[in-house]
């Protein structure tokens, strides 16, 4: 593969990275598909070809958590001291904060997104998920039981689940790896970690770093592939847990099959989340938030404030606003420093995104902005607002994954609280309002993991999140994201 092809403002780190090879990291040796095939990564903005990339067939999969098994049973990283594995996961966020830059041109070449974002928040929120649950393995502590028996002496010991499959999407490509093995690792697990075909590249980046910052061999593997590598992981029945990231239609199937492997399953998935305007809002903020919500990444993140409902009375001027925000998005290649707006991930999604505008023209909504393509290279979709008043909209119902918002009027809080949780999903909510006792009551009312007054998309790694309902099984984050990479064992010693 020619560099020749990779964009001219590439630093030389993320360019001599990006040009590859691209191996599968197996065992802490980068080798090749057994069948040496390979797949292409794509720059969004372009539609380039990065780079190739070994393609994991069923034997690598294979060999991928024979390495994690042998590296989990022999002690390397659940047996070492809990405190030298805090130092390791610090070394290794100390890696990535070291080459913030150059992970977060590979995000944005690989991924689309404005560079900025990808270090602002991509990498930067890596590096401080690492450090949080790098603090945990020194206080993961079982209980001593006050059980009846006086002569037996009853305790809790809080293991490792063991071998973790991990499964991530494209949208927050290194972020969602960090939200992955973090937890993983500091509970004392091993890991397979399988990125999303779009994007690969900061995960491989990952594996090396990790590796050079001293996580024992066979600790965290990288296997790179599509759909039916995430599929083999899945199967394989020497995983003793399965992470996924990703669409509801894929986790269903996760589940379903970690169901019958009884092999421990947490799942974060798709949303159509609902952003509620009250008349008493400060309009200007919750108006900038309502952007925000949608927007940010093209509005391709699981939380994306996808349904609007603002109070009829000020409905007018929140589309009105919205629309002339619309019209001033700077939308261009992510490594394009001014861009704000990114391309979407693919052709495929593109088409995707094109295909539910359509549906929202021909079910008689009213498209106010965007609605279109940008010619040329690239797959680049305007922010596009429908209004509508119909609930049952098909583009009212399911996750769009693209900058498509749609704005509903309503009247009262009981109807908009009602029509808020009538969809599949439960990922988050929103709430703009100035009135305390609203924010609480709705608060309680809006069935999502996340419920934001007044602010969209706040996360912290100590703060749990995940979906009611369709959005998930689990959570991430805080001491539930460790405790899912947790078994418990209860020990009874007859004292005699
Ligand atoms: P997806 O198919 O669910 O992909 C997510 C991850 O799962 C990728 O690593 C994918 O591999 C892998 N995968 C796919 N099929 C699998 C299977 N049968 N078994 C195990 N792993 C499998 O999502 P997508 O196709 O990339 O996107 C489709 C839609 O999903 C989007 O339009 C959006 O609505 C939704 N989505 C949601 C999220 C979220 O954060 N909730 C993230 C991404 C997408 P490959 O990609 O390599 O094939
Ligand atoms: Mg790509």
């Amino acid at each position: 593969m020619s560099t020749a092809t990779l964009p001219e403002v590439l630093s030389e780190s993320a360019r001599s990275f990006a040009a590859g090879p691209h191996r599968l990291l197996i065992g802490g040796e980068r080798s090749d598909a057994a069948d040496g095939r390979t797949f292409d990564t794509v720059d969004p903005s372009t539609g380039r070809t990065i780079a190739a990339v070994a393609y994991a067939g069923t034997e690598d999969v294979d060999r991928a958590v024979r390495a994690a098994r042998e590296a989990f049973d022999d002690g390397r990283w659940s047996g070492i001291a809990a405190a030298a594995r805090t130092r390791a996961m610090l070394a290794l966020a100390d890696a990535l904060e070291a080459r913030a830059d150059e992970l977060a041109e590979l995000e944005s070449l690989d991924n689309g997104k404005p560079v900025k974002l990808a270090k602002r928040v991509d990498v930067h929120l890596a590096v401080e998920h690492l450090r949080y649950f790098a603090g945990w393995p020194t206080k993961i502590t079982g209980a001593t039981l006050p059980v009846a028996q006086p002569s037996m002496h009853c305790y809790t010991r809080k293991e490792p689940v063991g071998v973790c499959g991990q499964i991530i999407p494209w949208n927050f490509p290194l972020l969602m790896a960090a939200w992955k093995i973090a937890p993983a690792l500091a509970a004392g697990c091993t890991v397979v970690l399988k990125p999303a075909e779009q994007t690969p590249l900061t995960a491989l980046r990952l594996g090396e770093l990790a590796l050079e910052a001293g996580l024992p061999e066979g600790v965290l593997n990288v296997i790179t592939g599509d759909g039916e590598t995430g599929a083999a992981l899945v199967d394989h029945p020497d995983v003793d847990k399965i992470a996924f990231t990703g669409s509801t239609a894929v986790g269903r199937e996760i589940g379903a099959k970690a169901g019958r492997a009884l092999k421990r399953v947490t799942l974060e998935l798709g949303g159509k989340s609902p952003n509620i305007i009250l008349p008493d809002a400060d309009l200007d903020v919750a108006v900038k938030g309502a952007y925000q919500a949608i927007y940010y990444n093209t509005g391709q993140a699981c939380n994306a404030g996808s349904r609007l409902f603002v109070q009829r009375d000020q409905y007018d001027d929140v589309v009105g606003a919205l629309v002339e925000a619309a019209g001033k998005a700077r939308i261009g290649p992510g490594l394009d420093p001014s861009t704000q707006m990114g391309p979407l991930i693919s052709a495929e999604q593109e088409e995707r995104v094109l295909g539910y505008i359509e549906s929202g023209k021909s079910e008689g909504a009213e498209l106010v902005t965007g609605g279109s393509a940008r010619e040329g290279d690239g797959w680049f979709v305007e922010p596009t607002l429908f209004s509508a008043t119909r609930d049952d909209l098909t583009i009212a119902r399911e996750e769009i994954f693209g900058p498509v918002l749609v704005a509903l009027p309503y009247d009262s809080i009981e109807e908009v609280a009602r029509r808020a949780n009538d969809t599949e999903y439960g990922l988050a909510a929103g709430v703009w309002t100035r009135d305390l006792s609203k924010a609480h009551k709705l608060a309680a009312l809006l069935r999502a993991g996340d419920v934001w007054v007044n602010t969209w998309s706040a996360g912290d790694p100590s703060a749990p999140f995940g979906g009611f309902k369709a959005s998930g099984v689990g959570r991430e984050h805080g001491r539930e994201g460790l405790d899912a990479y947790l078994e418990n064992k209860t020990v009874w010693v007859n004292l005699g």
